[in-house]
Formats: structure tokens, C-alpha cells, sequence
């Protein structure tokens, strides 16, 4: 029998690739995993700078601390280090520097963030609008009652939402975004993120019964181009290509998809990464992927010799300034309305600092090392990923020198830089599902994971990943849930044995 002939075949050696892998040798069914990249962990990708720190690129925190997986595995590990930094957490404006309590602004984002949930998300898809159009409806109807700070500001603090996603609010879906809420805290690794995929990794060596994965279980620099199946032998065909263009085709009767729905969804067979299934796979799916949208959030980590900023908060939201349109048709009652965007706009010319939403991350204070770590959603973070250190600086250098107190001169320049280039990864394509107006989010997810109907019919092909959770979507622990979940589905149908 060719050694290229498995039970089982997982696509992706991310976290929800691995912990396929782990569920479905557990149970006896032989599988190995074919991944694109050279390196292991997919969107969890912990780098090691010249001065020992470890930055996380993708994730860092562990979220829904109420019921998340990860951190339950963690802490019986006890090798992961973490902290909550749900702690302070201050709001800066470039005008009024931190933004107190005087202009009871809080309790109106409270108040907008309601509507997006119980009114906009009341609307059906057709009617959806995005966050930026919600939030003018919501001003136009309630201005009475509001304060003209509270007019200029609010709606740009609502832009908060932005963090989450990565998105602009052009784009985000005021239907959909409340749905998004975290349960419970969220526990920020220090120590890196690739330790927790490392403790998966110490699963599969218990599993297989070696640590000589890499190779033989994981296949790195394996490319899956196209993904075929014969009716003559029933068997999966998935063929790859490796950075020198070498095809080699591996075989087996169960297949596990973990690829980013963003390159799932790529119709374009001259893009990187994109996968021929044959036969297609059914309308069902491919229709529905289509109908959804992946998000931008980006990273970038400043180190310096010492942090100048106030160690005591754990967060601090830069609040871009006040939309004049916006602000001008609620004063005038004038009959506006902003674009849908489907996509995020790009920017063709340097962004001037506080026209988009930053958030500053105090690593500092988890780790004790002089970092601060940028959040940016799109454009700044496509703007961050195909434009240099001097281009990029301004922008940030205004938001440090606010949360600081200081004189734009007296920001020291960093003496290392590390940003995210997730948006230009042909493997990712982006940071994670996104929420866009008119995304038809359930309906894709249904048709993804109850997928009976590819190749035979018989169930022998599932999907996971961080889209596809039903708790936790666009996470870690989402991922690594689905993986679970539909690995048990693969030995159920091996065990009875009915392909
Ligand atoms: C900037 C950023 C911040 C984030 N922050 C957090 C956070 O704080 N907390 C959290 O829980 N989550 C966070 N996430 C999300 C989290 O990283 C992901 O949900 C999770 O890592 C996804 O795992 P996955 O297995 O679904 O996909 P991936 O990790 O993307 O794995 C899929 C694998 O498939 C491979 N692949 C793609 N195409 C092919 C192909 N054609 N052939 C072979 N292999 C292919 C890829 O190389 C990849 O290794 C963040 C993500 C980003 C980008």
C-alpha cells in the first residue's frame, strides 16, 4: 500500500487542524495533516524578537473565559502564562486628552450599543445597514436628550466595535454585530499563544507515540491545490504542490477542511492556495460562501527602552474625531445616509492621525516588558501592512503622545517594531470571519457543517475552523471546538463502518 494512503487526511496544521488530527488517531483512524506554510499554527503564531520577548501576531487572548476550553487545559498544564487585562481602561480624544465622566458618555454608547442590539438586531438582511448608518439613526432620533459632546462623540466611541472586528464601521453589520459579545473575561498570554498549541502538539506525541511528528503526521510546505474524488476506488484524492513545484497526491477516505473560509471561498484558480474539489463542491455551499466577508484586525508591537506611558491602565481607545457629515445632518435634520460598504476602503494617501480608531494594549503590564501593542482595523491595517515604519509612525506617535501626556517631539521613537501582515497572507486573507453589512453568517455556517452532500453523500468530508464555531466564532477556542465536533462525527461513520 502506498505510504501516501491514509484513513484520514486534515487540511491545515493550525489549531483546528491539530486538534483533528489529535481526536481522530485517538480513535484509531490514521490521519495525517498537509499544511501550506512552512511553520505550524496557522493564526496562532507566536514570534521571538532580538530581545527575547514573545509576541503573539495572531491571537493572544484566551476569551469567553466562562467556558473556554483552552484556558481550562492551561491552567491543569499550568505552563501558560496569563492575565486578565479587563482592568482600567481610559478613552482619549485628541482634543479634551482623556475623555472623564462629565460628558456621561459611557451611558450613551451603553444606550447605542443597546439599539444595535434590540433594534438593528431586529432587522431583516435585506434591511441591515451598517454600524456608521445605525448610529446616525440612532442620533437623529434621540438628540433631544443628547448633549452636543455627546452628539460628536458618542458615535466615534461606538467605533470600539471596530476593535473587535477589524473592520470599519462602513462595513460592519449593525444586524449582526451584537451577537459578537465575549462570555466572561478575557486572559491575555504572555508567555505566547504557540505554548498553548504546544500543548496540543504534546497531545498528538502521547497519541501517536512519537515526538517525530513534523514529517511524518504534519507535512509542512504542502500546498492543496485540488481535492478529487473516484467513484471507482471511493477514495479522496488531495493533491499538493511544494515550494519547488513538486505535485505529490495523497490519499484516504475521511478528510477534515480547516482552511480559512477566506480561501475556501477563492474562485480565482491562479490564487495561492486555491482548491480545486472534483466533482465541485455542491452550489449549497459555494453560493453561501460567497455571501460572506473576512475582517482585518491588525498588530503592531512597539517596544522601547522604557515604558512612558501610565502603567497602570491595561487598555487605552483613541477616539477619532468627530464625522462633521454625521454631526451636521443630526444639527440640521438633513436626510442622510452613508454608504454600505462591502468592503473596507482603501487608502490612497497617508491617513492623518485621529481620523481611525487605535487601540493601545499596555503589554507592560502583564509582562513587565516596555511594550505597548497597537489594534488597528481596516484601512489602517492594510495601510500598516504595505507601507513602511516612517509612513506608518504619525498616526500611532499622536495616540502614545495623548495616553502619555506628552508633546508629539518628546515620544521616544521605538527601538523595535513588529507588525501583522495577515491581510496579504494567501493563507489567512485576512484575521477572521467579519460581520459586513447584508453577510448572511447562519445560513453559511448551516450549510458548511451540516455538508452531507459532497462527493458520495455519505458525510466522509467535513469543515472546522474559527468560522464555523457556534461559541466562540473567530477564536481559538471556537477552532479547536469544531474541530472536536466534527472529528466525533468521522468516527461515528468510521465505527459503524458504512462508507
Ligand atoms: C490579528 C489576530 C488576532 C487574533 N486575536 C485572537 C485572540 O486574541 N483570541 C482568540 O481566541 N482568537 C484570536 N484570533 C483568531 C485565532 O487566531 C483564530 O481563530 C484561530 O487561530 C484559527 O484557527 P484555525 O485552525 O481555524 O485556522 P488557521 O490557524 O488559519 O489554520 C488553517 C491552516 O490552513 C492552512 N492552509 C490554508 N490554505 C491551505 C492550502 N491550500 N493547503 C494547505 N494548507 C492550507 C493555513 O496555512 C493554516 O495553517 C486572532 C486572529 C488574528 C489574525
Amino acid at each position: 500500500m502506498s505510504t501516501n494512503m491514509h484513513s484520514a487526511i486534515v487540511i491545515g496544521a493550525g489549531i483546528s487542524g491539530l486538534k483533528s488530527s489529535i481526536e481522530l488517531n485517538k480513535n484509531g483512524i490514521d490521519t495525517i495533516i498537509l499544511e501550506a506554510r512552512d511553520r505550524l499554527g496557522g493564526r496562532l503564531h507566536t514570534v521571538t524578537t532580538e530581545s527575547g520577548l514573545k509576541l503573539d501576531l495572531g491571537a493572544s487572548w484566551m476569551h469567553d473565559c466562562l467556558y473556554n476550553p483552552l484556558l481550562k487545559k492551561s491552567i491543569e498544564k499550568g505552563n501558560v502564562k496569563y492575565y486578565f487585562d479587563n482592568g482600567k481602561f481610559t478613552f482619549h480624544d485628541k482634543d479634551l486628552g482623556i475623555v472623564d465622566d462629565n460628558h456621561k458618555l459611557h451611558p450613551v454608547v451603553q444606550e447605542m450599543s443597546d439599539y444595535l442590539q434590540f433594534v438593528c438586531g431586529q432587522l431583516s438582511h435585506s434591511d441591515d445597514v451598517s454600524v456608521k448608518n445605525a448610529a446616525l439613526r440612532y442620533l437623529q432620533d434621540k438628540k433631544a436628550t443628547l448633549t452636543e459632546t455627546q452628539i460628536k462623540l458618542a458615535p466615534q466611541l461606538l467605533r470600539y466595535y471596530e476593535m473587535w472586528i477589524g473592520s470599519s464601521w462602513n462595513v460592519l453589520s449593525a444586524r449582526l454585530i451584537s451577537g459578537d459579545a465575549h462570555l466572561g473575561r478575557d486572559a491575555m498570554v504572555t508567555n505566547g499563544y504557540r505554548t498553548i498549541y504546544d500543548n496540543e502538539l504534546e497531545e498528538l506525541y502521547e497519541v501517536v507515540g512519537t515526538r517525530d511528528v513534523v514529517g511524518s503526521y504534519i507535512k509542512l510546505q504542502k500546498v492543496v491545490f485540488a481535492i478529487e474524488f473516484s467513484e471507482e476506488t471511493r477514495k479522496i484524492c488531495v493533491k499538493t504542490r511544494d515550494y519547488s513545484g513538486n505535485v505529490e497526491s495523497f490519499y484516504s477516505d475521511y478528510l477534515i477542511c480547516s482552511v480559512p473560509l477566506s480561501v475556501l471561498k477563492l474562485e480565482d484558480k491562479s490564487e495561492k492556495g486555491h482548491i480545486e474539489w472534483n466533482p465541485p463542491l455542491p452550489k449549497t455551499i459555494t453560493s453561501k460562501l460567497k455571501g460572506l466577508s473576512y475582517s482585518h484586525l491588525g498588530k503592531v508591537f512597539f517596544e522601547f527602552d522604557s515604558p512612558f506611558w501610565p502603567t497602570d491602565a491595561d487598555r487605552f481607545f483613541c477616539i477619532p474625531q468627530n464625522d462633521e457629515q454625521m454631526t451636521y445632518s443630526v444639527q440640521t435634520n438633513a436626510n442622510v445616509t452613508f454608504d454600505n460598504l462591502k468592503i473596507d476602503p482603501v487608502l490612497n494617501r497617508t491617513p492623518t492621525p485621529w481620523t481611525l480608531p487605535v487601540l493601545f494594549l499596555n503589554i507592560n503590564r502583564g509582562t513587565g516588558k516596555p511594550v505597548i501593542l497597537a489594534l488597528t482595523s481596516n484601512p489602517l491595517t492594510e495601510y500598516v501592512e504595505t507601507h513602511s515604519f516612517e509612513e506608518f509612525w504619525p498616526i500611532f506617535r499622536a495616540g502614545l503622545a495623548s495616553i502619555s501626556n506628552l508633546q508629539e517631539s518628546q515620544v521616544p521613537i521605538a527601538k523595535d517594531v513588529v507588525k501583522s501582515e495577515w491581510n496579504n497572507d494567501p493563507y489567512a486573507r485576512g484575521s477572521y470571519l467579519g460581520c459586513a453589512v447584508g453577510d448572511l453568517i447562519d445560513e453559511a455556517l448551516e450549510a458548511l457543517t451540516d455538508a452531507q452532500d459532497i462527493f458520495d453523500g455519505r458525510g466522509r468530508v467535513r469543515f472546522v475552523g474559527e468560522a464555523l464555531a457556534e461559541q466562540g466564532n473567530g477564536c481559538a477556542h471556537g477552532a479547536w471546538m469544531t474541530a472536536a465536533r466534527e472529528s466525533e462525527k468521522i468516527v461515528k461513520l468510521a465505527n459503524r463502518g458504512k462508507l
